[in-house]
Protein backbone atom coordinates (compact mmCIF):
# COMPACT_ATOMS: atom_id res chain seq x y z
CA UNK A 1 0.00 0.00 0.00
CA UNK A 2 1.28 3.46 -0.68
CA UNK A 3 2.13 5.62 2.15
CA UNK A 4 0.49 8.71 0.95
CA UNK A 5 2.08 10.70 4.11
CA UNK A 6 5.87 10.62 2.97
CA UNK A 7 4.97 12.73 -0.55
CA UNK A 8 4.55 16.30 -0.29
CA UNK A 9 1.80 17.70 -3.25
CA UNK A 10 2.06 18.66 -6.39
CA UNK A 11 0.32 21.75 -7.37
CA UNK A 12 -1.69 22.49 -10.47
CA UNK A 13 -2.92 25.71 -11.52
CA UNK A 14 -5.86 25.41 -13.56
CA UNK A 15 -8.78 22.93 -13.60
CA UNK A 16 -9.88 22.40 -16.94
CA UNK A 17 -9.61 19.43 -19.14
CA UNK A 18 -5.69 19.05 -18.44
CA UNK A 19 -5.19 20.30 -15.36
CA UNK A 20 -8.21 17.73 -14.38
CA UNK A 21 -6.77 14.74 -16.01
CA UNK A 22 -3.01 16.07 -14.20
CA UNK A 23 -4.48 15.62 -10.91
CA UNK A 24 -6.39 12.32 -11.53
CA UNK A 25 -3.32 10.95 -12.34
CA UNK A 26 -1.19 12.28 -10.22
CA UNK A 27 -3.39 11.50 -7.25
CA UNK A 28 -3.85 7.80 -8.38
CA UNK A 29 -0.29 7.33 -7.84
CA UNK A 30 -1.16 7.72 -4.45
CA UNK A 31 0.83 11.49 -4.41
CA UNK A 32 -1.19 14.58 -2.37
CA UNK A 33 -2.18 17.21 -5.10
CA UNK A 34 -3.47 20.94 -4.24
CA UNK A 35 -5.35 22.19 -7.40
CA UNK A 36 -5.91 26.12 -8.07
CA UNK A 37 -9.07 27.09 -10.43
CA UNK A 38 -9.89 30.42 -10.53
CA UNK A 39 -13.23 30.01 -11.95
CA UNK A 40 -15.58 30.78 -8.76
CA UNK A 41 -13.52 33.63 -8.08
CA UNK A 42 -12.40 35.16 -11.29
CA UNK A 43 -13.93 33.81 -14.22
CA UNK A 44 -13.22 33.49 -17.92
CA UNK A 45 -14.19 35.34 -21.61
CA UNK A 46 -15.59 31.56 -22.54
CA UNK A 47 -16.20 29.81 -19.47
CA UNK A 48 -20.29 29.48 -18.26
CA UNK A 49 -19.49 27.53 -15.60
CA UNK A 50 -17.86 26.87 -12.64
CA UNK A 51 -17.04 23.39 -13.00
CA UNK A 52 -13.96 21.61 -13.75
CA UNK A 53 -13.24 20.68 -17.19
CA UNK A 54 -15.88 22.80 -18.50
CA UNK A 55 -16.22 22.42 -22.63
CA UNK A 56 -16.05 26.01 -23.89
CA UNK A 57 -17.79 25.49 -27.38
CA UNK A 58 -18.28 22.06 -29.29
CA UNK A 59 -19.40 19.02 -27.15
CA UNK A 60 -17.56 16.85 -29.09
CA UNK A 61 -14.41 14.25 -28.71
CA UNK A 62 -14.32 13.87 -32.44
CA UNK A 63 -14.44 10.20 -33.98
CA UNK A 64 -14.08 7.22 -31.45
CA UNK A 65 -12.55 4.94 -34.15
CA UNK A 66 -9.60 3.37 -32.75
CA UNK A 67 -8.92 1.25 -35.78
CA UNK A 68 -8.48 4.08 -38.61
CA UNK A 69 -9.10 7.49 -36.81
CA UNK A 70 -5.83 9.11 -35.17
CA UNK A 71 -8.57 10.78 -32.30
CA UNK A 72 -9.91 7.56 -31.82
CA UNK A 73 -6.21 6.06 -31.06
CA UNK A 74 -5.72 9.28 -28.27
CA UNK A 75 -9.09 8.16 -26.85
CA UNK A 76 -8.25 4.40 -26.71
CA UNK A 77 -4.57 4.94 -25.83
CA UNK A 78 -6.16 7.14 -22.77
CA UNK A 79 -8.79 4.55 -21.47
CA UNK A 80 -5.92 2.44 -21.36
CA UNK A 81 -4.01 4.48 -18.86
CA UNK A 82 -7.15 5.10 -16.78
CA UNK A 83 -8.13 8.46 -17.70
CA UNK A 84 -10.64 10.28 -15.78
CA UNK A 85 -11.57 12.79 -18.82
CA UNK A 86 -12.36 9.70 -20.73
CA UNK A 87 -14.47 7.37 -18.40
CA UNK A 88 -17.19 10.43 -17.62
CA UNK A 89 -17.04 11.12 -21.11
CA UNK A 90 -18.22 7.85 -21.77
CA UNK A 91 -20.63 7.49 -18.65
CA UNK A 92 -21.77 10.96 -20.18
CA UNK A 93 -22.29 9.78 -23.89
CA UNK A 94 -24.90 11.47 -25.92
CA UNK A 95 -25.85 10.03 -29.68
CA UNK A 96 -23.33 11.32 -32.33
CA UNK A 97 -22.95 8.65 -34.65
CA UNK A 98 -18.99 7.40 -34.98
CA UNK A 99 -18.23 10.60 -32.77
CA UNK A 100 -17.77 10.73 -28.88
CA UNK A 101 -20.24 13.74 -27.67
CA UNK A 102 -21.18 13.93 -24.53
CA UNK A 103 -23.40 15.96 -22.10
CA UNK A 104 -21.72 18.60 -21.19
CA UNK A 105 -23.09 19.31 -18.03
CA UNK A 106 -23.11 15.55 -16.99
CA UNK A 107 -19.22 15.29 -18.22
CA UNK A 108 -17.83 18.50 -16.22
CA UNK A 109 -20.02 17.62 -12.92
CA UNK A 110 -18.92 14.14 -13.44
CA UNK A 111 -15.07 15.54 -13.53
CA UNK A 112 -15.57 17.83 -10.69
CA UNK A 113 -17.51 15.18 -8.26
CA UNK A 114 -14.78 13.08 -8.77
CA UNK A 115 -11.70 15.48 -8.26
CA UNK A 116 -13.38 17.26 -5.28
CA UNK A 117 -14.45 13.64 -3.38
CA UNK A 118 -10.90 12.16 -4.00
CA UNK A 119 -9.25 12.04 -0.31
CA UNK A 120 -5.65 13.00 -1.99
CA UNK A 121 -7.41 16.58 -3.89
CA UNK A 122 -7.50 19.60 -2.34
CA UNK A 123 -9.60 22.22 -4.75
CA UNK A 124 -8.59 25.75 -4.33
CA UNK A 125 -10.80 28.54 -5.66
CA UNK A 126 -7.78 31.35 -6.31
CA UNK A 127 -6.45 32.93 -9.20
CA UNK A 128 -2.67 32.35 -9.03
CA UNK A 129 -1.55 35.36 -10.35
CA UNK A 130 2.67 34.82 -10.74
CA UNK A 131 4.48 31.56 -11.18
CA UNK A 132 4.79 28.70 -8.68
CA UNK A 133 6.73 29.75 -5.33
CA UNK A 134 9.85 28.04 -4.78
CA UNK A 135 8.05 26.05 -1.99
CA UNK A 136 5.88 24.31 -4.83
CA UNK A 137 8.81 22.39 -5.90
CA UNK A 138 6.70 20.57 -8.58
CA UNK A 139 4.09 22.42 -10.25
CA UNK A 140 2.24 22.31 -13.52
CA UNK A 141 0.58 25.31 -15.32
CA UNK A 142 -2.24 23.97 -17.43
CA UNK A 143 -4.44 27.30 -17.50
CA UNK A 144 -5.70 27.14 -21.02
CA UNK A 145 -5.82 28.88 -23.96
CA UNK A 146 -7.52 31.78 -21.71
CA UNK A 147 -4.97 31.82 -19.35
CA UNK A 148 -5.47 35.10 -16.86
CA UNK A 149 -3.30 38.00 -18.21
CA UNK A 150 -1.46 38.20 -14.64
CA UNK A 151 0.29 34.52 -14.79
CA UNK A 152 0.59 35.32 -18.82
CA UNK A 153 2.99 38.00 -17.89
CA UNK A 154 4.68 36.08 -15.38
CA UNK A 155 5.34 33.38 -18.05
CA UNK A 156 6.24 35.78 -20.64
CA UNK A 157 8.87 37.30 -18.02
CA UNK A 158 10.76 33.97 -17.55
CA UNK A 159 10.43 32.85 -21.13
CA UNK A 160 11.34 36.02 -23.22
CA UNK A 161 8.37 38.08 -24.79
CA UNK A 162 8.48 36.50 -28.07
CA UNK A 163 7.91 32.72 -26.02
CA UNK A 164 4.26 33.56 -25.07
CA UNK A 165 1.55 34.08 -28.01
CA UNK A 166 -1.29 35.10 -27.77
CA UNK A 167 -3.34 34.17 -30.85
CA UNK A 168 -3.05 31.04 -33.57
CA UNK A 169 -2.69 32.41 -36.77
CA UNK A 170 -2.44 29.16 -38.33
CA UNK A 171 -1.96 28.25 -42.34
CA UNK A 172 -3.35 24.41 -43.49
CA UNK A 173 -1.01 21.91 -42.89
CA UNK A 174 -1.04 19.43 -45.77
CA UNK A 175 0.00 15.71 -45.39
CA UNK A 176 3.10 15.73 -48.04
CA UNK A 177 1.74 12.37 -50.16
CA UNK A 178 -1.31 14.10 -51.05
CA UNK A 179 0.98 16.81 -52.91
CA UNK A 180 1.03 16.31 -56.63
CA UNK A 181 5.25 16.36 -56.79
CA UNK A 182 4.92 16.21 -60.33
CA UNK A 183 3.76 19.80 -60.93
CA UNK A 184 5.13 21.28 -57.63
CA UNK A 185 9.06 20.94 -57.37
CA UNK A 186 11.41 21.35 -54.36
CA UNK A 187 13.67 24.25 -54.05
CA UNK A 188 14.83 27.54 -51.68
CA UNK A 189 14.44 30.96 -52.83
CA UNK A 190 17.36 31.63 -54.66
CA UNK A 191 18.53 28.18 -53.40
CA UNK A 192 20.07 29.97 -50.41
CA UNK A 193 21.45 26.52 -48.50
CA UNK A 194 21.45 28.92 -44.69
CA UNK A 195 21.79 27.17 -41.57
CA UNK A 196 21.15 23.74 -41.48
CA UNK A 197 19.64 23.57 -45.05
CA UNK A 198 20.14 21.69 -48.39
CA UNK A 199 18.83 24.68 -50.93
CA UNK A 200 16.19 22.48 -51.67
CA UNK A 201 13.67 22.92 -48.24
CA UNK A 202 10.62 23.81 -49.89
CA UNK A 203 7.94 22.95 -51.72
CA UNK A 204 6.51 25.08 -54.77
CA UNK A 205 3.12 25.58 -56.65
CA UNK A 206 3.24 27.59 -59.74
CA UNK A 207 0.55 29.71 -60.90
CA UNK A 208 0.02 31.07 -64.30
CA UNK A 209 -1.54 34.62 -64.39
CA UNK A 210 -5.29 33.17 -65.07
CA UNK A 211 -4.69 30.53 -61.85
CA UNK A 212 -3.68 33.26 -59.86
CA UNK A 213 -6.40 35.81 -60.99
CA UNK A 214 -9.04 33.12 -60.59
CA UNK A 215 -7.63 32.20 -56.92
CA UNK A 216 -7.51 35.99 -55.84
CA UNK A 217 -11.35 36.00 -57.07
CA UNK A 218 -12.16 32.98 -54.97
CA UNK A 219 -9.89 34.13 -51.98
CA UNK A 220 -12.61 37.39 -52.09
CA UNK A 221 -15.60 35.63 -52.51
CA UNK A 222 -14.86 32.79 -49.84
CA UNK A 223 -17.10 32.59 -46.57
CA UNK A 224 -14.90 34.13 -43.87
CA UNK A 225 -15.81 33.70 -39.98
CA UNK A 226 -15.48 36.65 -37.88
CA UNK A 227 -13.70 37.48 -34.56
CA UNK A 228 -15.78 37.41 -31.26
CA UNK A 229 -16.39 40.69 -29.24
CA UNK A 230 -13.63 39.90 -27.09
CA UNK A 231 -11.01 38.66 -29.18
CA UNK A 232 -10.69 41.94 -31.00
CA UNK A 233 -8.73 42.28 -34.43
CA UNK A 234 -5.18 40.92 -34.08
CA UNK A 235 -3.69 42.02 -37.46
CA UNK A 236 -0.36 42.66 -36.85
CA UNK A 237 2.59 42.89 -39.24
CA UNK A 238 3.43 39.60 -41.22
CA UNK A 239 0.39 38.03 -40.26
CA UNK A 240 -2.29 39.29 -42.43
CA UNK A 241 -5.06 36.75 -43.29
CA UNK A 242 -4.43 35.69 -47.05
CA UNK A 243 -8.18 36.84 -48.18
CA UNK A 244 -7.18 40.48 -46.38
CA UNK A 245 -3.99 40.85 -48.14
CA UNK A 246 -6.42 40.00 -51.71
CA UNK A 247 -9.13 42.51 -50.83
CA UNK A 248 -6.34 45.24 -50.19
CA UNK A 249 -5.01 44.68 -53.59
CA UNK A 250 -4.99 42.09 -56.66
CA UNK A 251 -0.77 42.00 -56.86
CA UNK A 252 -0.53 42.30 -52.86
CA UNK A 253 -0.49 38.77 -52.75
CA UNK A 254 2.56 38.29 -55.33
CA UNK A 255 4.30 40.61 -53.88
CA UNK A 256 3.77 39.07 -50.22
CA UNK A 257 4.01 35.36 -49.85
CA UNK A 258 3.17 34.42 -53.03
CA UNK A 259 5.90 35.91 -54.76
CA UNK A 260 7.91 34.06 -57.46
CA UNK A 261 10.98 35.65 -57.45
CA UNK A 262 14.19 33.32 -56.78
CA UNK A 263 12.14 30.24 -57.94
CA UNK A 264 12.76 27.81 -61.14
CA UNK A 265 10.12 25.60 -62.08
CA UNK A 266 12.59 22.18 -62.72
CA UNK A 267 9.53 20.61 -64.67
CA UNK A 268 9.40 23.52 -66.89
CA UNK A 269 12.32 25.96 -66.67
CA UNK A 270 11.96 28.37 -69.50
CA UNK A 271 8.89 29.04 -68.30
CA UNK A 272 8.52 31.62 -65.40
CA UNK A 273 5.53 31.69 -62.94
CA UNK A 274 3.63 34.62 -62.10
CA UNK A 275 2.96 33.78 -58.67
CA UNK A 276 4.19 30.56 -56.38
CA UNK A 277 2.72 29.22 -53.53
CA UNK A 278 5.18 27.88 -51.05
CA UNK A 279 5.35 25.19 -48.21
CA UNK A 280 7.77 24.42 -45.44
CA UNK A 281 8.41 21.37 -43.92
CA UNK A 282 6.48 21.09 -40.36
CA UNK A 283 7.62 17.80 -38.75
CA UNK A 284 10.97 16.27 -38.63
CA UNK A 285 9.33 13.19 -39.94
CA UNK A 286 8.34 15.44 -42.92
CA UNK A 287 5.13 13.66 -43.39
CA UNK A 288 3.51 17.53 -42.93
CA UNK A 289 3.94 20.83 -45.18
CA UNK A 290 2.70 24.44 -43.92
CA UNK A 291 1.28 26.67 -46.75
CA UNK A 292 4.08 29.77 -46.09
CA UNK A 293 1.96 33.46 -44.87
CA UNK A 294 -1.05 31.23 -45.39
CA UNK A 295 -2.96 32.63 -42.43
CA UNK A 296 -6.61 32.34 -43.30
CA UNK A 297 -10.31 32.89 -41.37
CA UNK A 298 -11.90 31.38 -44.68
CA UNK A 299 -14.41 28.88 -43.56
CA UNK A 300 -13.26 25.39 -43.36
CA UNK A 301 -15.36 24.19 -46.24
CA UNK A 302 -14.31 27.14 -48.39
CA UNK A 303 -10.44 26.97 -47.60
CA UNK A 304 -10.03 23.63 -48.18
CA UNK A 305 -12.12 24.58 -52.16
CA UNK A 306 -9.62 27.75 -52.37
CA UNK A 307 -6.51 26.03 -51.92
CA UNK A 308 -7.08 22.73 -54.02
CA UNK A 309 -7.37 25.81 -56.68
CA UNK A 310 -3.59 25.59 -56.42
CA UNK A 311 -1.77 23.61 -58.81
CA UNK A 312 -0.36 20.70 -57.31
CA UNK A 313 -2.66 20.92 -53.91
CA UNK A 314 -5.84 19.54 -56.32
CA UNK A 315 -6.06 16.70 -53.99
CA UNK A 316 -4.30 17.71 -50.86
CA UNK A 317 -5.17 16.32 -47.19
CA UNK A 318 -5.14 18.66 -44.31
CA UNK A 319 -3.96 17.82 -41.35
CA UNK A 320 -5.40 21.07 -39.99
CA UNK A 321 -6.76 23.80 -41.82
CA UNK A 322 -5.98 27.77 -41.30
CA UNK A 323 -7.29 29.98 -38.63
CA UNK A 324 -6.89 33.03 -36.32
CA UNK A 325 -8.28 32.76 -33.24
CA UNK A 326 -7.06 33.64 -29.39
CA UNK A 327 -5.03 31.74 -28.17
CA UNK A 328 -2.23 31.88 -25.22
CA UNK A 329 0.65 29.46 -25.83
CA UNK A 330 4.55 28.77 -25.29
CA UNK A 331 6.87 28.15 -28.03
CA UNK A 332 7.10 24.69 -26.61
CA UNK A 333 9.98 22.77 -28.65
CA UNK A 334 12.21 25.77 -27.47
CA UNK A 335 10.90 26.12 -23.73
CA UNK A 336 10.20 22.14 -22.73
CA UNK A 337 12.03 19.32 -22.25
CA UNK A 338 11.00 16.11 -23.32
CA UNK A 339 8.85 15.63 -20.18
CA UNK A 340 6.89 18.72 -20.72
CA UNK A 341 9.42 20.64 -18.08
CA UNK A 342 10.40 24.28 -18.22
CA UNK A 343 13.86 23.87 -18.96
CA UNK A 344 14.57 27.66 -16.86
CA UNK A 345 12.96 25.93 -14.01
CA UNK A 346 13.13 22.65 -13.43
CA UNK A 347 10.07 20.98 -11.62
CA UNK A 348 7.69 23.34 -13.41
CA UNK A 349 5.49 21.97 -16.36
CA UNK A 350 3.14 22.84 -18.52
CA UNK A 351 0.18 20.97 -19.78
CA UNK A 352 -3.12 21.13 -22.21
CA UNK A 353 -3.94 23.46 -25.01
CA UNK A 354 -0.94 26.16 -23.56
CA UNK A 355 1.50 23.47 -25.12
CA UNK A 356 0.45 24.31 -28.31
CA UNK A 357 -1.73 21.24 -28.60
CA UNK A 358 -5.44 21.68 -29.70
CA UNK A 359 -8.48 20.67 -28.62
CA UNK A 360 -9.91 18.99 -25.48
CA UNK A 361 -8.96 15.40 -25.88
CA UNK A 362 -5.36 16.62 -26.83
CA UNK A 363 -5.38 18.84 -23.72
CA UNK A 364 -6.47 16.00 -21.54
CA UNK A 365 -3.62 13.50 -23.10
CA UNK A 366 -0.97 16.09 -22.53
CA UNK A 367 -2.60 17.07 -18.65
CA UNK A 368 -2.02 12.88 -18.39
CA UNK A 369 1.36 12.99 -19.38
CA UNK A 370 2.65 15.66 -17.44
CA UNK A 371 0.78 14.12 -14.51
CA UNK A 372 2.47 10.73 -14.32
CA UNK A 373 5.69 12.51 -15.74
CA UNK A 374 5.41 14.80 -12.30
CA UNK A 375 4.06 11.71 -10.17
CA UNK A 376 7.43 9.94 -10.93
CA UNK A 377 9.56 12.60 -10.21
CA UNK A 378 8.31 13.24 -7.19
CA UNK A 379 8.92 9.08 -6.68
CA UNK A 380 12.13 9.34 -7.97
CA UNK A 381 11.33 6.92 -10.78
CA UNK A 382 11.34 9.15 -13.88
CA UNK A 383 8.92 7.90 -16.30
CA UNK A 384 10.08 6.19 -19.58
CA UNK A 385 9.28 8.34 -22.69
CA UNK A 386 5.80 6.99 -24.71
CA UNK A 387 7.08 5.40 -28.35
CA UNK A 388 6.99 7.93 -30.45
CA UNK A 389 4.46 5.23 -32.50
CA UNK A 390 1.94 5.77 -30.16
CA UNK A 391 -0.54 8.84 -30.02
CA UNK A 392 0.51 10.10 -26.90
CA UNK A 393 4.20 9.81 -27.97
CA UNK A 394 3.87 11.22 -31.38
CA UNK A 395 1.87 14.35 -30.31
CA UNK A 396 4.20 14.50 -26.98
CA UNK A 397 7.51 14.56 -29.73
CA UNK A 398 5.81 17.35 -32.06
CA UNK A 399 5.09 19.55 -29.05
CA UNK A 400 8.79 19.59 -27.67
CA UNK A 401 10.44 18.99 -30.48
CA UNK A 402 9.24 17.20 -33.82
CA UNK A 403 8.15 20.79 -35.11
CA UNK A 404 11.04 22.04 -36.84
CA UNK A 405 11.77 25.39 -35.37
CA UNK A 406 11.93 28.18 -38.35
CA UNK A 407 14.51 30.68 -38.15
CA UNK A 408 14.27 31.34 -41.65
CA UNK A 409 11.88 34.36 -40.95
CA UNK A 410 13.27 37.04 -38.06
CA UNK A 411 10.72 37.80 -35.57
CA UNK A 412 8.54 34.79 -36.76
CA UNK A 413 7.81 32.08 -34.82
CA UNK A 414 6.59 28.61 -36.75
CA UNK A 415 5.41 26.47 -33.97
CA UNK A 416 1.42 26.56 -34.23
CA UNK A 417 -1.06 24.63 -32.48
CA UNK A 418 -1.98 20.81 -33.79
CA UNK A 419 -4.83 18.38 -33.19
CA UNK A 420 -3.16 14.90 -33.01
CA UNK A 421 -3.33 13.53 -36.51
CA UNK A 422 -1.50 10.28 -38.63
CA UNK A 423 0.84 12.87 -40.45
CA UNK A 424 2.73 13.16 -36.68
CA UNK A 425 3.23 9.50 -36.27
CA UNK A 426 6.41 7.69 -38.24
CA UNK A 427 6.07 5.87 -40.99
CA UNK A 428 5.24 1.89 -41.23
CA UNK A 429 8.53 0.14 -42.33
CA UNK A 430 8.67 -0.28 -46.31
CA UNK A 431 6.70 -3.57 -47.59
CA UNK A 432 4.38 -2.94 -44.98
CA UNK A 433 1.72 -2.46 -46.80
CA UNK A 434 0.67 -5.01 -49.10
CA UNK A 435 -2.19 -6.37 -51.14
CA UNK A 436 -4.27 -8.63 -49.12
CA UNK A 437 -4.68 -12.60 -50.40
CA UNK A 438 -7.55 -13.07 -52.47
CA UNK A 439 -8.11 -9.56 -53.08
CA UNK A 440 -8.84 -8.43 -56.89
CA UNK A 441 -8.18 -4.48 -56.73
CA UNK A 442 -6.15 -3.06 -54.43
CA UNK A 443 -6.16 0.73 -54.99
CA UNK A 444 -4.70 3.95 -53.63
CA UNK A 445 -7.80 4.24 -51.48
CA UNK A 446 -7.62 0.88 -49.78
CA UNK A 447 -3.71 1.37 -49.25
CA UNK A 448 -4.76 4.26 -47.51
CA UNK A 449 -7.19 2.86 -45.12
CA UNK A 450 -4.87 -0.37 -44.34
CA UNK A 451 -1.64 1.88 -43.50
CA UNK A 452 -3.73 3.74 -40.72
CA UNK A 453 -5.13 0.59 -39.76
CA UNK A 454 -1.48 -0.66 -39.34
CA UNK A 455 -0.59 2.63 -37.52
CA UNK A 456 -3.33 1.95 -35.03
CA UNK A 457 -2.82 -1.39 -34.31
CA UNK A 458 0.99 -0.50 -34.07
CA UNK A 459 0.35 2.65 -31.62
CA UNK A 460 -1.93 0.61 -29.35
CA UNK A 461 0.11 -2.04 -28.97
CA UNK A 462 3.25 -0.41 -28.46
CA UNK A 463 1.02 1.80 -25.67
CA UNK A 464 -0.31 -1.15 -23.86
CA UNK A 465 3.58 -2.39 -23.48
CA UNK A 466 4.91 1.10 -22.48
CA UNK A 467 2.26 1.05 -19.96
CA UNK A 468 3.14 -2.15 -18.74
CA UNK A 469 6.55 -1.36 -18.25
CA UNK A 470 6.12 2.46 -16.12
C1 LIG B 1 -13.62 29.99 -27.52
C2 LIG B 1 -13.00 28.64 -27.60
C3 LIG B 1 -13.67 27.60 -28.25
C4 LIG B 1 -13.11 26.31 -28.32
N1 LIG B 1 -13.79 25.31 -28.94
C5 LIG B 1 -13.29 24.04 -28.95
C6 LIG B 1 -14.02 22.95 -29.51
O1 LIG B 1 -15.13 23.14 -29.98
N2 LIG B 1 -13.46 21.72 -29.51
C7 LIG B 1 -12.24 21.48 -28.97
O2 LIG B 1 -11.80 20.32 -28.98
N3 LIG B 1 -11.52 22.50 -28.42
C8 LIG B 1 -12.02 23.76 -28.40
N4 LIG B 1 -11.30 24.80 -27.86
C9 LIG B 1 -10.03 24.55 -27.33
C10 LIG B 1 -10.27 24.17 -25.88
O3 LIG B 1 -10.30 25.25 -25.02
C11 LIG B 1 -9.18 23.40 -25.36
O4 LIG B 1 -9.04 22.35 -26.22
C12 LIG B 1 -9.35 22.87 -23.95
O5 LIG B 1 -10.37 23.41 -23.17
C13 LIG B 1 -8.06 23.21 -23.34
O6 LIG B 1 -7.94 22.52 -22.16
P1 LIG B 1 -6.98 23.12 -21.07
O7 LIG B 1 -7.16 22.29 -19.87
O8 LIG B 1 -5.64 23.32 -21.61
O9 LIG B 1 -7.61 24.59 -20.80
P2 LIG B 1 -9.03 24.95 -20.16
O10 LIG B 1 -9.98 23.85 -20.34
O11 LIG B 1 -9.38 26.29 -20.68
O12 LIG B 1 -8.68 25.05 -18.61
C14 LIG B 1 -7.83 26.03 -18.10
C15 LIG B 1 -8.32 26.39 -16.70
O13 LIG B 1 -7.38 27.25 -16.09
C16 LIG B 1 -8.09 28.24 -15.35
N5 LIG B 1 -7.15 29.38 -15.17
C17 LIG B 1 -6.66 30.21 -16.12
N6 LIG B 1 -5.78 31.06 -15.58
C18 LIG B 1 -5.70 30.77 -14.25
C19 LIG B 1 -4.97 31.29 -13.15
N7 LIG B 1 -4.10 32.31 -13.32
N8 LIG B 1 -5.13 30.77 -11.91
C20 LIG B 1 -6.00 29.72 -11.72
N9 LIG B 1 -6.73 29.18 -12.73
C21 LIG B 1 -6.57 29.69 -13.99
C22 LIG B 1 -9.29 28.51 -16.22
O14 LIG B 1 -10.34 29.07 -15.46
C23 LIG B 1 -9.65 27.12 -16.73
O15 LIG B 1 -10.54 26.45 -15.90
C24 LIG B 1 -11.84 26.08 -27.77
C25 LIG B 1 -11.15 27.14 -27.13
C26 LIG B 1 -11.72 28.39 -27.04
C27 LIG B 1 -10.96 29.48 -26.34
Amino acid sequence: MTDISSHSPIHIIGGGLAGSEAAWQIASAGIPVILHEMRGVRGTDAHKTDGLAELVCSNSFRSDDATSNAVGVLHAEMRLAGSLIMSCADRNQVPAGGALAVDRDGFSDAVTQAIESHPLIAVVREEVSGLPPKEWDLAIIATGPLTAPSLASAIQAETGADALAFFDAIAPIIHTESIDMDVCWFQSRYDKVGPGGTGKDYINCPMDEAQYNAFVDALIAGDKTGFKEWEGTPYFDGCLPIEVMAERGRETLRHGPMKPMGLTNAHNPTVKAYAVVQLRQDNALGTLYNMVGFQTKLKYGAQAEVIRMIPGLENAEFARLGGLHRNTYINSPVLLDSSLTLKSRPGLRFAGQITGCEGYVESASIGLLAGRFAAAERKGRPLPLPPETTAFGSLLNHITGGHIVSDDEPGKRSFQPMNINFGLFPLLEPGAITKPEGVKRFRGKDKTVMKKQLVAARALEDCAAWLKAS
